[in-house]
């Protein structure tokens, strides 16, 4: 995905490495695989920079999301640093 609408109207945009606001997630399920030393299956997410909406991959390979809104203000939670404090 190059870039995508989110509901609030922000674009996000995915065209270069090491986005603050993507992440990648594997279903505790599927962890155990990578303890078994198989490969398991990651799938995407993202923040969004303006409402902090989380959209995530329904499953691996595919483009079918669902999103997540927050309660807080709160962002930046798949940064690196981590989300920012509360306003
Ligand atoms: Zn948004």
């Amino acid at each position: 995905m190059s870039q995508f609408p989110c509901y609030c109207g922000h674009v996000i945009s995915d065209i270069t490495d090491h986005l603050p606001y993507k992440a990648f997630y594997v279903a505790s399920e599927e962890r155990l695989a990578t303890l078994d030393g198989m490969r398991a299956y990651e799938r995407t997410m993202y923040e969004c920079a303006e409402c902090g909406r989380i959209w995530m991959q329904v499953t691996e390979d595919t483009n079918d999301w669902v999103s997540y809104q927050p309660e807080s203000g709160r962002r930046g939670t798949l940064s690196k640093r981590g989300a920012t404090p509360e306003k």
